[in-house]
């Protein structure tokens, strides 16, 4: 039986200006999984450690992605799937991304990578949907192809792997704190004006660009969200503070991961981005809130075979 551990990271979406569109790979939080082809037919959730969530196969993100690649891929094939969460569920950061990405991706490879990855983030986004109602690739795109992605179109599927700048280090607070996807779905507009639409894109383009031209500053202008965040920055304690404080300290842009409630710095350099997870920390700590600070390079590869 062909068997594979692997690494399933964790991911920031939106990044400010990219709501459904942009997102990057995290390094060092990630999930781990046992990936296994079986002789008995079908996809079994075999083990599911450090999370309450179902073990049924039509109930869990990596049953369902997984379904859905065997079923293009037309021959009949047991697949067991171990899923070790330290991803906590609704952060913010991929966790069910996380869990469909790696499993989709295991398996084409036990399987000798009969699908590309592109196919993979379409195989994923089943997941996606299953987790949030939502088939959005924002953050199951960036942990197959690892460093920044861009989902230039949703219909057909076209997936778009950015250049990483070397120095760029994202900090993440994870407030644990239940933000409800439906209350931060609820409190987005289904309308936007002209004005918002051109200051959005206007910041999309420079973000791009920046990342190529490996232009520091210009990325830290274009973190921008005049859309998004203004509405969904209330649901989030201590929001504009932990912005302040790491703006102060160097950061070159702070926004909501995903849809909350983590928050996101990204820095230039390993020093500024401790300074700001100092800087956010005290923050929190005025709270007397539970709270996770994560600080990682940018993965420029996404999930990886650990052991
Ligand atoms: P995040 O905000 O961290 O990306 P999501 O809101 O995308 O988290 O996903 C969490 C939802 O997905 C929860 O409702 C959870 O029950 C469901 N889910 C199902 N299977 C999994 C899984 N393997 N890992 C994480 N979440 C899962």
């Amino acid at each position: 039986m062909k068997s594979i551990k692997i690494f399933a990271p964790a991911t920031v979406a939106n990044l400010s200006c990219g709501f459904d569109v942009l997102g990057c790979c995290l390094d060092t939080v990630g999930d781990e999984m046992v990936i296994t082809l079986t002789q008995e037919p079908g996809v079994r959730i075999t083990k599911l450690e450090g999370a309450d969530l179902p073990m049924e196969t039509h109930k869990n993100v990596a049953g369902v992605a997984v379904e859905a690649l065997l079923e293009k891929y037309g021959k009949s094939i047991g697949v067991a799937i171990e899923i070790y969460k330290k991803i906590k569920a609704g952060s913010g950061i991929g966790s069910s991304a996380a869990s469909s990405a790696g499993a989709v991706w295991a398996v084409n490879h036990l399987l000798d990578k009969p699908f590309t990855p592109q196919e993979l983030v379409g195989f994923a986004m089943v997941g996606e949907k299953l987790a949030s109602g939502n088939a959005h690739a924002d953050n199951v795109a960036p942990a197959l192809l690892g460093g920044f992605t861009l989902v230039r179109s949703y219909t057909p599927l076209d997936v778009i792997k950015l250049h990483t700048p070397k120095d760029l280090v994202m900090t993440v607070i994870h407030p644990q704190i239940e933000v409800k996807t439906s209350d931060a779905r609820s409190v987005i507009k289904q309308k936007v004006t002209l004005q918002q639409a051109i200051h959005q894109w206007g910041n999309v383009g420079g973000l791009i660009s920046g990342l190529y031209t490996e232009d520091y500053e210009l990325i830290g202008r274009s973190l921008e969200d005049v859309i998004i965040e203004p509405l969904r920055s209330i649901l989030i304690p201590e929001f504009k503070n932990v912005k302040e404080a790491a703006m102060t300290h160097g950061a070159l842009g702070c926004g909501i991961s995903g849809s909350g409630p983590s928050i996101f710095a990204l820095s230039k350099g390993m020093d500024t981005a401790t300074k700001v997870a100092d800087a956010i920390r005290k923050v929190y700590n005025t709270t007397g809130l539970d709270f996770d600070i994560h600080t990682s390079i940018i993965n420029n590869y996404g999930v990886k075979i650990i052991d």
